[in-house]
C-alpha cells in the first residue's frame, strides 16, 4: 500500500516547502502564489483559456 496522495505532489516547482496552489498545464507543474506567473506568455498554450496563472497575470496587467 503506497501513500500516494495528491497533496504530496502539489508543491511549488520552485519552492518545495510551499503549496502549489496553481497548476501550469503547459509545463505540468504546480506553482505557489509568488511563482504564479506565465513563464512563456508569447508561446502558444492550448490550455490558456482555462489557465488560472494566465488569468491572474492578465488581471494584474489591467490594474
Ligand atoms: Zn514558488
Amino acid at each position: 500500500m503506497s501513500a500516494n496522495t495528491d497533496y504530496d505532489t502539489r508543491r511549488c516547482a520552485n519552492h518545495p516547502d510551499a503549496e502549489g496552489r496553481y497548476y501550469c498545464s503547459k509545463y505540468g507543474r504546480h506553482l505557489c502564489e509568488s511563482c504564479a506567473v506565465c513563464v512563456d506568455p508569447k508561446l502558444y498554450c492550448k490550455f490558456r483559456s482555462q489557465c488560472i496563472i494566465w488569468e491572474l497575470e492578465k488581471y494584474d496587467r489591467l490594474n
